[in-house]
Parts: structure tokens; sequence; C-alpha cells
């Protein structure tokens, strides 16, 4: 079609148009394919917005976001993340990670760079790369989950500006150590190499310890946001801190291409951060249920230390779209594994929902799990 651009051709949304018929034509589907806690955002950062709301805050703020904002995240960053130099001018409000991820691309890439994602991956890390002409590396993390430093620094050439990772991680549930992401610090500053971490499930760690890589590597750009530890998915909410220079280059993007995040959305986040309950681990028991009752089924389980997800492979030879349609036929919804993964035959389920469909869920899975067995 002439009017739609090469650079459509890099994007992909047909597992998660897929998900979706599906979820639309099932009256109350169990649905475990969202990315999403199931809490709603709390009261007092609700209020905080209608506060906002009523005292007109509601207009442009500076693209980079309200100062109060970025001081209360540096500030964060400093106490819980041990980003020593993390300052309200090397953080950037962004609307979303997700927009975040682009204006990073954007920032630091030209047509023919080379970045170096893990596989199974968050979607955007390779298409909004690709679609502005970087080529993308991917790095299988077979068998564990956990990233290879030999397959990573292999993977270098001249061209490649940074290495993306993601820990804890969407979909695998793996969390790197700190001694991994020691290691990963030393190949990028060896090769002088930008990373990027994105860091927004670091308070879904069940296993280990959440260490942010930004702490001992300053070429680092630490991405974090306020939609998943506090369930504010729908406020488009997240930031980027790193080198003063590259901060000033998203800011420059921002000015353009975002203008500003929404007001509201930034004293809501704001009031966020003004309290920290510990909520690190919160869906531990899920966790340990789904993973229990995976296993039981005869699931060869990785990952899982961290975030909400599981990332496994569907019985015998079937592929994940066939998994997935025969479990919809029972009313279970989960996501094909290609969504995030040059993988074959892998599924994701997300246990960010309520336990009662959860339990529900686990059950329907086990028993098409048994009948599928039982043909193989
Ligand atoms: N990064 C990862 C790894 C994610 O899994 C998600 C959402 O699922 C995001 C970023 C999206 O963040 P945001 O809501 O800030 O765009």
């Amino acid at each position: 079609m002439k009017f739609i651009a090469q650079r459509l051709k890099y994007f992909d949304s047909s597992d998660f148009r897929e998900v979706f018929d599906q979820k639309t034509k099932l009256p109350h589907p169990i649905d475990l394919s969202v990315g999403e806690p199931e809490e709603s955002t709390t009261d007092y950062i609700k209020e905080a917005g209608i506060h906002a709301i009523r005292e007109n805050k509601t207009k442009y703020t500076p693209a980079n976001g309200i100062p109060e904002l970025r001081a209360a995240i540096a500030k964060k960053l400093r106490e819980e993340n041990s980003l020593a130099t993390a300052s309200e001018e090397n953080v950037t409000v962004v609307p979303g990670l997700t927009t975040g991820q682009l204006l990073i691309y954007m920032a630091i890439l030209d047509p023919g760079d080379e970045i170096l994602v893990m596989d199974p991956y968050y979607p955007p890390y390779n298409y909004l790369a690709s679609s502005i002409g970087a080529r993308v590396t991917l790095i299988p993390v077979l068998p564990d989950f956990q990233p290879n430093l030999l397959l990573i620094e292999a993977a270098i050439t001249s061209r490649t500006k940074a290495i993306v990772i993601n820990s804890p991680n969407n979909p695998t549930g793996a969390v790197y150590s700190e001694v991994t992401l020691h290691k990963i610090a030393q190949i990028a500053e060896k090769h002088n190499l930008l990373v990027i971490s994105d860091e927004i499930y670091e308070h879904f760690v069940y296993e280990g310890k959440h260490f942010s890589i930004g702490s001992i590597y300053p070429n680092t750009l630490t991405l974090n946001g306020f939609s998943k530890e506090f369930a504010m998915t729908g406020w488009r909410i997240g930031y980027i801190a790193g080198p003063q220079e590259i901060i000033n280059a998203i800011n420059e993007l921002q000015q353009y291409m975002v203008f500003a995040s929404s007001s509201i959305a930034q004293y809501a986040a704001l009031a966020a951060l003004t309290k920290r309950p510990d909520t690190n681990g919160r869906y531990a028991k899920k966790r340990d249920l789904v993973k229990e009752s995976l296993k039981k089924m005869g699931y060869d389980i990785h990952g899982m230390h961290g975030a909400f997800y599981s990332f496994f492979k569907a019985p015998g030879d079937l592929t994940d779209t066939d998994f997935v349609e025969k479990l919809a036929e029972h009313n279970l919804i989960l996501v094909p594994g290609r969504a995030f993964s040059q993988l074959r035959g892998f599924v994701r389920l997300s246990y960010g929902a309520p336990q009662d469909l959860l339990t529900e869920g686990l059950r329907v899975l086990s028993e098409v799990t048994a009948e599928l067995r039982k043909k193989d």
C-alpha cells in the first residue's frame, strides 16, 4: 500500500491481536495473558491526581517533567539503587517506558548501528530499533534464561552501541545476579558500550536481589516507571536516568515528540513516591503456586525468580499458537511465545492476575496438559 512506510514491516502485533480476538469471543475468559498487576492504583495516588485537576495543574509541564518529580525520582535512585550521581538534571520523565525506549533509540542510534538484545525480549526493544534502521542482534539465553557472556562478547562488532538488559525479566521472570551484572558491565566497559537497563519489575523479586548496573557502570541508562510497582499502567509515566549528554538529547527529542508527559499523572506519580511501602515480593505466594503447579504438570521451568511471568514450552511438538488456541477452547488465555522470542513452542503465563483466576487457570491448564500428553 502506497501510503504505508517501509518501517511498518518491522512491527508484528498479530500475536497480541489474536489473543485479543480470543478474549472478545469468550464471555468470561480466564485471562492470564495481561502484563499488569492485579491491584488498582492506591487511593492516595488517585487523590493526588484528582487534587492536581482541582488545583488546575493541568497545563504543559517542562518536556523532561516537573522538577519536584525529577528530584523525588533522583532521590529514590540514589537511596534505593545506589546511583550516586542521579540528580534532577540527569533524570527525565517520559510518557511510559515504551515511548522512552523509542526516545533512547532515536537519541543514540543511526541507521546501521547495532544493539544487542537478549532473546526472549520485551517486543518494543526489538521492533522500535529495527524500525529506525538499526540492527538488532538477538542473544539466546537458553537453557536457564540467564545471559551468556561469551555469546554477548562474540556478538559485538565495531557498530555495536548498546546492550539492552531487563532484570527482572519479561517474559521469563529471570533475575540477573550482581555477579552477572558486574560481568556485563566489564564487557560494556571493554568495548565502550552503553547499557540500557530496564528495571521496571525491580519490586517483584522472589529469589536473589535486585541490583542496578548503573551503580557500577556510569555509561548506563536506567529505565524505570510507575506502571508495575504502583499499579499505574494507564497513567503512562516512566523515567530514564543516565549520562547527562544522552538525557539532554532525549529531552531535545521529547520537546518535539512528546512536548510534555501528562501533568496530572506526574503529580500522581510524585505522590506515589512519597510513600515507599515495602511491596517487594508481593506476589511470592502466587509465584510459588504457579511454579509448583507447572512443575507438577511436567513443564520444565526456568526463570520465575522475579516479575510475574512464566515462559515455558508447550507439550510435545505443539506449536505455541496451536497450544494457545487449544487452551482458548477451554476458556484460558495465554500469549504465544513468538510474540517475545525467536524460540518456537513457548507460551507466556502472567500471574499478575488475581488468585481465584489463577487457580482456575491452573486447573484448566493441568487438564488440557494431561489430555495432550496422553495423545503424545
Ligand atoms: N518494560 C518492560 C520489560 C515491560 O514488560 C513493560 C510492560 O509490560 C514495559 C516496559 C512498559 O512500561 P510502560 O508502562 O512504562 O510503558
